[in-house]
């Protein structure tokens, strides 16, 4: 076994038999290779003619190794070499002999005393060629790295865990980066963008453009001012927001994510999108039962009174300088309920809410507020314009009864209307005004249109 010097071995260098001419060159290439042995790197050197290794006690107590145990052959060497990275090895060293690398290095694993591997870098140098440029001699160290290949392991092994639970989460998790100039995109995504955004992660690494492209474009601007209000606040920025996707159509998205400051002054933050398009639908489901009558698919009472004030507040701004409300009751309804049943008295508020809906311009509100009572709001309408609109609907009826199999129902109104006034109190008055001529119209012989008085 050659193994480097001990401080007991070092001097004489002359012990060494090079002869004293060598001696202090030698000498000082030990107390390197001892101040290196020292610090735990192993350090070994290579007869390249020969095969002859030196190793110095460090690289042996690294390995496990006693003076006694390693052989001192190249070909020795080798077979401590996992076999998995021996090639590799060889080819490297190779390199550096033909003069291809300016220094031989390694990452390999290599066999210890107990028949374990260890991770280990080893480095080295050819200190001196012959006259061809071949190698004659190589020295280098060699270090353990088990413990960082350890941590790395670890690491790729949290990483790998934390990927495969974020993938498995029904939604994406993500950063979203804004740079200083403006540019924005996903440094991270995970597999859930397949179902929130149909695209994959390397799509919007570098910008995120390819998901922009996908917001609805009544959503787009509410989108990005959110963005924008949480990246100047630092505040957490959560939005609902729709998409058009190639596979699944329009669904609705909702993000959630808390933003961070970069050192470039960029913006950093860190989310989650989920698809909520289902419980939109419920909600809105919800929205329609709360505000909508089963029967008539028109809107209900609490609907109705919350567009009337909505409408009185126009008027109080002077948004709008008029506006009519009227009242209309089904003539002699228990009379069809009495001679046909109830379901076919159904059928006719169904009927003439079918033909009132047909006669409202799209600003004009109803309401079903009664059994056989409808309200109908017209924006901008003075009096005489909402009484010329409550005949033709009159009209409409009498040319449009309710068809039931053989029988043909004829459908008659009383209609009251009254002015809405800015400075009112409540919703309430002008209701009661338009009742009171709706009153009228009934003792003055029905199918008629009352307007209340000024
Ligand atoms: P008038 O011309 O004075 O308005 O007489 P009318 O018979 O229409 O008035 P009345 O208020 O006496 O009767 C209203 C009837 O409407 C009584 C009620 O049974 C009926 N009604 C209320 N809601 C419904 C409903 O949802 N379906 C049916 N089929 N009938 C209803
Ligand atoms: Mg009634
Ligand atoms: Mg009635």
């Amino acid at each position: 076994m050659t193994s480097f010097p001990t401080p007991r071995e070092l001097m004489p260098p002359d012990s060494c038999g090079e002869g004293l001419a060598m001696a202090p060159a030698r000498a000082a290439e030990w107390e390197l290779a001892l101040a290196i042995d020292g610090s735990g790197t192993g350090v070994w050197d290579r007869n390249v003619q020969t095969g002859q290794m030196s190793y110095s006690s460090a690289w042996m107590r690294m390995l496990g190794y006693a003076d006694v145990d390693a052989t001192n052959h190249i070909d020795d060497s080798y077979t401590r070499v996992d076999p998995d990275d021996l090639a590799m090895v060889q080819a490297r060293i190779a390199e550096h002999f033909d003069g291809r690398s300016a220094m031989y290095e390694a990452q390999h694993r290599i066999r210890c005393q107990d028949g374990g591997y260890k991770w280990v870098v080893s480095r080295g140098k050819v200190v001196s060629r012959d006259a061809d440029g071949l190698a004659l001699r190589m020295t280098g160290i060699t270090y353990d790295i088990s413990t960082q290949m350890a941590l790395a392991e670890q690491l790729r092994h949290s990483a790998e865990l934390l990927t495969n639970l974020t993938d498995d989460m029904p939604g994406m998790v993500y950063q979203y980066l804004e740079r200083s100039d403006g540019s924005a995109c996903f440094p991270h995504a995970s597999a859930g963008i397949h179902a929130i955004y149909e695209l994959r992660p390397e799509q919007v690494r570098d910008s995120a453009a390819g998901v922009d492209a996908l917001i609805h474009p009544d959503d787009l601007e509410r989108y990005r001012a959110a963005l924008a209000a949480s990246a100047a606040a630092l505040g957490r920025w959560q939005c609902e927001y729709r998409v058009v996707l190639a596979g699944q159509g329009l669904r609705w998205r909702q993000g959630d994510a808390q933003p961070r400051r970069c050192p470039d002054g960029g913006t950093l933050w860190h989310g989650f999108i989920s698809d909520i398009t289902d419980r939109k639908a419920i909600e809105r489901q919800l929205q329609e039962l709360a505000t909508m009558d089963y029967l008539t698919g028109l809107p209900n009472r609490r609907h109705f009174m919350l567009r009337m004030e909505e409408q009185l507040a126009r008027l109080g701004r002077g948004s709008e300088t008029c506006a009519a409300v009227l009242m209309i009751d089904l003539d002699h309804f228990k009379d069809v309920n009495d001679q046909y049943g109830h379901a076919t008295g159904d059928l006719v508020l169904k009927h003439f809410a079918d033909v009132l809906r047909l006669a409202l311009r799209k600003v004009d509100a109803v309401g079903r507020i009664g059994g056989e009572e409808f309200t109908v709001i017209l924006p901008g309408a003075s009096t005489l314009d909402a009484q010329a609109f409550g005949l033709r609907l009159q009209a409409r009826l009498l040319r449009s009864p309710l068809v039931d199999g053989a029988r043909r129902i004829a459908v008659q109104v009383s209609i009251g209307l009254a002015a809405m006034r800015a400075g009112e109190g409540g919703v309430d008055a002008a209701l009661v005004r338009a009742d009171a001529a709706l009153y009228r119209a009934k003792e003055r012989g029905r199918n008629r249109v009352e307007i209340a008085p000024d």
